[in-house]
């Protein structure tokens, strides 16, 4: 697959779909991590004389109260503080403001285009992949660097229809993306463990299935693991159930060894309460909201006998204290001999808010892309850079 390397990108207008999707509260930017990630590529186009077009969504934009709270300005103030050069916001996705601006620029000027899902306003131009769209924005360049990981998954007309008409490669965090997940996906060293935690069975039936006859192990915590129980005969109070994912959790368990559940766990009566304990058998007024220690100590024995592990959600309601514990142990049991990859969303904040992200090998900056990538899914805006090859 053709990357930014293998061109030539002097004097060129160089569009870049980068993942500049951040949280922004009352104007303010409070984590700066996408921008940061979109640097290395943005400044090897600056440093080869490129007129760097940058293009971005943020949020949802559904309806015109949508568009205030969407607006890119404040990511092009922070960008331009991060490369130490001037930025040219130009509020409008599409026009004539736009294209005079470009046919200004110099080599190594940064321009940002307007959030691309502007566009959606007027009957979901860009999520829809109008081909009208991706043609007008691809008329803009010469060259197209898909560098956002975390849209990857989706074919909008910011990545895939600008890619289905010009000569395009990937960027650094892309490449590092697929780098460090593809071959632990496709050959892992064994042995190889699969943790998964998070909230439902049904978001990830398609990584089960995808991983289940190539790992070793498959460790389940979390909300998930409650119809897994249930699905055994076990009594799980009132924890997380999918009532209609129970035939499925009894099917898989039926044809496998490899599935390992958790045997204690941390109970209270509600989400709300501040009390709770640890318990082995649930009642019914209990609700599973943590794995417990002797459940970690079985997963330990598991993680300690890997070479690989693919984790992807917390085993507990990790964003309270209270129900933090399962998920901090697991963090920790990880060593430098082993290769740890870490799925996007709440896994991968967890390890690095609880401040473990050194003990991995790489933490993917795509929630939904790199569930896909686990689930053996092409992703349609890195399928489309293949054709340039
Ligand atoms: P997901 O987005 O599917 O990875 O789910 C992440 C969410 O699962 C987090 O917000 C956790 O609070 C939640 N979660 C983890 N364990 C449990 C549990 N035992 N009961 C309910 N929710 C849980």
């Amino acid at each position: 697959m053709k990357t930014i390397r293998d061109f030539n990108l002097y004097g060129k207008r160089v569009l870049i779909r980068v993942d500049f999707n951040v949280p922004i509260k009352d104007g303010v930017i409070t984590d700066d991590n996408r921008i940061k990630a979109s640097l290395e590529t943005i400044n090897a186009a600056i440093k080869k004389e490129a007129k760097v077009i940058l293009l971005s969504h943020l949020g949802r934009v559904k309806e015109e109260s949508d568009l205030a709270k969407n607006d890119l300005l404040p990511v092009s103030k922070r960008l331009s503080e991060l490369l130490g050069k001037d930025v040219l916001f130009i509020s409008k996705t599409r026009g004539p403001e736009l294209e005079n601006a470009i046919a200004n620029m110099k080599n190594g000027d940064v321009l940002l285009i307007q959030n691309t899902r502007y566009e959606d306003l007027d009957g979901k131009k860009e999520s829809s992949n109008d081909p009208e769209l991706g043609k007008y924005w691809a008329s803009l360049g010469d060259i197209f660097i898909n560098d956002a990981f975390g849209t990857s998954h989706r074919a909008h007309a910011s990545n895939v229809g600008i890619a289905s008409i010009l000569p395009s490669g990937i960027g650094f965090l892309v490449e590092k993306e697929l780098n460090a997940m593809l071959p632990v996906i496709k050959n892992p060293t064994h042995p190889f463990t699969v943790i998964l935690g998070g909230s439902k069975v049904s978001d990830k039936i398609g990584v089960i299935k995808n991983l289940i006859d190539k790992c070793d192990y498959l460790l389940i915590g979390g909300g998930m693991a409650f119809t897994f129980l249930k699905a055994k005969g076990i009594a799980i109070g009132k924890s997380l159930l999918e009532e209609e994912y129970l035939d499925y959790c009894r099917e898989i368990l039926s044809n496998t060894d490899k599935i390992i559940l958790p045997v204690d766990f941390i109970v209270s009566d509600s989400l709300e309460s501040d009390k709770c304990e640890i318990k082995e058998t649930m009642e019914d007024n209990d609700m599973g909201l943590d794995i417990g220690p002797k459940t970690i100590e079985l997963f330990r024995k598991y993680v300690d006998n890997s070479k690989t592990i693919i984790w992807n959600g917390p085993v507990g309601v990790f964003e309270n204290p209270l129900y933090q514990n399962g998920t901090k142990s697991i963090c920790s049991m990880f060593n430098k001999n082993q290769t740890v990859i870490i799925g996007g969303g709440d896994s991968a904040s967890a390890v690095i808010n609880l401040g473990y992200k050194d003990n991995v090998t790489h933490i993917s900056t795509g929630g939904g892309a790199s569930l896909e990538l686990l689930e053996g899914k092409i992703l349609p805006g890195i399928e489309v850079i293949n054709k340039w090859s």
